[in-house]
C-alpha cells in the first residue's frame, strides 16, 4: 500500500491496480430501487412522442426536395423552418405528461431523448411519406 498513490484503477479483485490497497465495498440495500418513475409509461410516452414527430418532420418537408424542410411564408418571408425549430415548439405537453409518470430530467433533455431515436431526424435519407 503506498498513502500518496491515488488508486485510480481498480484490478479484478476490486483492488488498487498501482499498489493493491483494497476498495471499499459498495453496498446498496437489498431493496434498492434507483428512483426513475414509471420506467414503462416514460418509454412508452417517449416511442409516442417519436412517432408524432415523424409525423410533424414529415408534414414540414418540402414535396420537391424531402431533405429539406419545406418553404413556408413567415412574416412576410419565404423560409425553411428547421424540423427541430418546429418540434421544439410541440415538446410542451409531452414533457409534462412524463413529469407526471415521474420524470425528473428537465425539458431540453426530454426534447434530446425523443429526437434520439426519431427516424427522419437520425435517418436523414428517410424519405417523408407525404
Ligand atoms: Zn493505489
Amino acid at each position: 500500500m503506498d498513502a500518496d498513490c491515488p488508486h485510480l484503477i481498480p484490478d479484478e479483485n476490486n483492488k488498487c491496480e498501482d499498489c493493491g490497497a483494497p476498495y471499499p465495498e459498495i453496498e446498496l440495500p437489498a431493496d434498492y430501487q434507483p428512483n426513475l418513475g414509471n420506467v414503462m409509461a416514460i418509454c412508452k410516452l417517449i416511442d409516442e412522442t417519436r412517432k408524432d414527430f415523424d409525423k410533424i418532420i414529415k408534414a414540414n418537408a418540402d414535396p420537391q426536395n424531402p431533405t429539406l424542410p419545406k418553404l413556408r411564408i413567415v412574416g412576410g418571408q419565404i423560409m425553411r423552418l428547421p424540423h427541430k425549430m418546429v418540434i421544439q415548439a410541440m415538446i410542451g405537453p409531452s414533457f409534462i405528461k412524463a413529469k407526471t409518470y415521474g420524470y425528473r430530467g428537465t425539458q431540453s433533455r426530454w426534447l434530446e431523448m425523443v429526437l434520439e431515436k426519431t427516424p427522419t431526424l437520425t435517418c436523414p435519407t428517410a424519405t417523408p411519406i407525404l
